[in-house]
């Protein structure tokens, strides 16, 4: 039986449309649906995206496509209750061309993206909530929307972190929302002139300035980092929780971002801007959230929904991911249309390519990351630790001048950090990451 479309591509996010592009441009009849009223609307990061896969298929995208600034400038640091420590790294080739990293707003870049593919030939269709994968036998073939099968010999899953098609299948038999390997991420924007935006963060127009904090001012246990992302005239703000961290605690999230905004040294960058937008949503990052398999007969697994987020408390990076993962996709249907094989044993080419392109052995080598990531202590008695130690050695009150190996143990001490706990976080974190 002749098939509607060589290949179906579920979800129009950043792996989503990547593949049917590379498709379309292989010359594939390729079917891109998408859930949302349009491509981007049901999307958030927070976001910077390190676009350089999109070369492969898009030379010189960002010329063209609806981003918002070229990051010039990264700070990361400690925040407590009232103070914050940070370090800026400033790279003076992330201010040239090509850049390395830009800040985007998902609805703008989504919908361009999905444009593309449709340039090239593809069928973009919004609106369109895929019911399920349909399933003949242990092979998928094409998918079920509202009674209505659609057929392809290959089907790529790329419908993001909450990917409803593959639970209860072989490709994810188990729900995958483990509290461990689960964070939540929520956002907010707020609108502020790009003139005082440049001014405010010393950047020359079209510069951008990134920061991402260790949120040390929560309520004791609770585990999370905060962002703060320079766009065109608005500022993205939002916080990555740990789920578990916040279980009967008594806190909320949208308490949990007041405070974070409301922190001083937070409150100084956002000062006269106005609420725009919010969201919320699930991460599932890390090799602990990857399905059974990453592809099968008939199917493979790519973006967010095969777990492909890397997060170790410094970055979020799961664009980048999902652009990669969709080409490798794609390339592999790809072959699979020209041998006219869509089994498993042809589409075991995707694993391969996943191995070959580093994506695999990215998550693989950083298995461990979780357990230094989630170290309670690194957001209570290390943020304490840093600000102290820099209210000591930054302050000048008259009194007598101490050696600075005193004023480390002074700091340590108000922390309460051992030395021996001290060892073992450092043992853990070379062993770990
Ligand atoms: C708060 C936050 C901050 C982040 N910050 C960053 C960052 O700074 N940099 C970075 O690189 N990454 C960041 N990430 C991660 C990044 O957003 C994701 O890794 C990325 O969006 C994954 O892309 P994707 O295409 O796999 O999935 P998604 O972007 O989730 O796209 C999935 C698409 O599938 C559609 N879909 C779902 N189900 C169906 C269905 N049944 N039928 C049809 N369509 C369907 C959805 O509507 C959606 O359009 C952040 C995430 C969050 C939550």
């Amino acid at each position: 039986m002749a098939n509607d479309f060589d290949v179906i591509v579920v979800g129009a996010g950043m792996a989503g449309s990547a593949a049917a592009i590379r498709l379309a441009q292989g010359g594939a009849n390729v079917l891109l649906l998408e859930r949302g009223a349009a491509p981007g609307v049901k999307n958030l990061s927070g976001g910077i995206l390190w676009g350089h896969d999109l070369d492969r298929i898009l030379p010189g995208w960002w010329h063209e496509m609806p981003v918002e600034r070229h990051i010039v400038r990264k700070r990361f640091g400690f925040l407590t209750s009232d103070s914050a420590v940070s370090f800026d790294f400033d790279d003076a080739t992330w201010r040239k061309e090509p850049y390395v990293a830009h800040s985007v707003l998902r609805a703008k870049t989504d919908a361009w993206l999905a444009q593309k593919a449709e340039e090239a030939g593809a069928t973009v269709v919004s609106s369109v909530p895929v019911d399920r994968l349909n399933w003949e036998g242990p092979r998928v073939h094409g998918v079920v929307q509202g009674g209505e099968t659609m057929t392809a010999p290959v089907t790529i899953l790329a419908d993001g972190a909450n990917s409803r098609l593959a639970l209860g299948t072989p490709i994810r038999p188990q729900p995958r929302l483990e509290a461990g390997a689960t964070e939540l991420g929520i956002k907010e924007v707020f609108r502020l002139d790009a003139a005082r935006i440049e001014e405010r963060f010393q950047l020359g127009p079209g510069e951008g300035h990134a920061e991402e904090w260790v949120a040390g001012q929560f309520a004791p246990g609770v585990m999370g980092g905060g962002f703060l992302y320079t766009n065109a005239d608005t500022i993205s703000v939002g916080l990555i929780l740990n789920i578990q961290s916040l279980y009967g605690r008594g806190v909320y999230s949208q308490e949990l971002i007041e405070q974070f905004r409301l922190h001083p040294t937070i409150a100084a960058r956002l000062k006269d801007a106005e609420l725009v937008e919010y969201g919320a949503k699930l991460i599932s990052s890390g090799w602990a959230s990857r399905p059974a398999a990453f592809h099968g007969d008939g199917w493979m697994v790519a973006g967010d929904a095969a777990g492909f987020v890397f997060s170790n408390g410094l970055v979020i990076q799961g664009m980048n991911y999902a652009i990669r993962t969709g080409l490798e996709a794609a390339e592999t249907a790809l072959t699979s249309e020209k041998a006219g094989d869509a089994s498993a044993t042809h589409l075991a080419q995707y694993d391969q390519r996943l191995e070959s392109s580093g994506v695999l052995s990215d998550f693989r080598d950083f298995e461990k990351m979780d357990r230094v990531k989630w170290n309670p202590r690194f957001y209570t008695a290390y943020p304490r630790f840093a600000t102290e130690l820099f209210h000591a050695l930054m302050t000048e009150t008259g009194d007598r001048k101490r050696p600075i190996r005193r004023v480390l143990r002074k700091a340590r001490k108000a922390a309460g950090l051992s030395t021996a706990t001290l060892l073992k976080d450092g043992v853990g974190m070379v062993r770990d990451l």
